[in-house]
């Protein structure tokens, strides 16, 4: 299948699931997780209509990044989003070149962030990491840690929570992972009644390849898909 037609099929997945539950197609950013593709591959994405394109790691990023910075007057502008976990000695890889990290789950990050952005006189959106189905594996806050987690990031103007972001854990029923969707909106509006109109954390970044559509029936804004979008190595050859 082409990206054309992936691009296609993705969409009305998109549509039928945001109306089954009553919501805008138009409030979901699709994101195009690139990491298993090349250099061509990302770029034919991006001439598709994929502009929001997420990668996970700085090294498999990186030709895709300078690739399209070089040819930046001929291509659409992108979107970065980066998806990965994060050293804190590595944000000089992201800050200045990612418009989204999805992944900020410690304090120690969010300084390393700070330092970094007040340097390169940039800012980054951030989605906080929340592990909400418990599991050891999982990265991320704890639920209850998340609102102190919010006012301790405060003093940070240069990293700007945006939403919260989970992985569910990986199961072959889609089905499966909606407690842990669920899990993620109610704790988003939690925040946002206790917060009011100051509280920043609207949006939500969580639904994957295999279960986008449950992740949009409870609430996502933001979805990460690879395998069913983009493609991988496999779709390469
Ligand atoms: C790889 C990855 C994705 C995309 O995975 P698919 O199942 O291929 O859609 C989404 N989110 C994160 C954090 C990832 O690492």
């Amino acid at each position: 299948m082409s990206i054309q037609d992936r691009l296609q099929a993705v969409r009305e997945r998109v549509e039928a699931a945001a109306k089954r539950s009553g919501r805008a197609a138009s409030e979901i950013h699709v994101v195009g997780v690139t990491k298993y593709v090349s250099t061509s591959s990302t770029v034919a994405a991006l001439q598709a209509g994929v502009v929001e394109l997420g990668e996970n790691r700085w090294q498999v990023a990186k030709p895709k990044w300078d690739y399209i910075h070089e040819h930046k007057l001929e291509l659409p502008e992108p979107i970065w989003h980066f998806i990965g976990s994060l050293q804190s000695n590595k944000v000089k890889d992201v800050v200045g070149r990612f418009d989204y990290l999805h992944s900020l789950d410690r304090l120690s990050l969010a300084e390393a962030l700070q330092k970094q952005a007040e340097k390169m006189d940039a800012s980054i959106k951030c989605f906080i990491q929340v592990n909400v189905s418990g599991e050891q594996s999982k990265q991320g806050l704890k639920p209850e840690e998340v609102r102190p987690f919010i006012e301790e990031i405060k003093r940070f103007d240069r990293v700007q929570p945006i939403g919260l972001m989970t992985m569910a854990p990986f199961e072959l029923e889609a089905e499966q992972t909606r407690p842990v969707f669920a899990g993620l909106r109610q704790l988003r509006d939690q925040l946002l009644q206790e917060g009011g109109a100051d509280c920043p954390i609207r949006e939500l970044s969580m639904g994957m390849s295999n279960d986008f559509e449950v992740a949009i029936e409870e609430g996502a804004t933001y979805i990460r898909l690879g395998t069913v979008l983009i493609g991988t190595e496999e779709d390469e050859q």
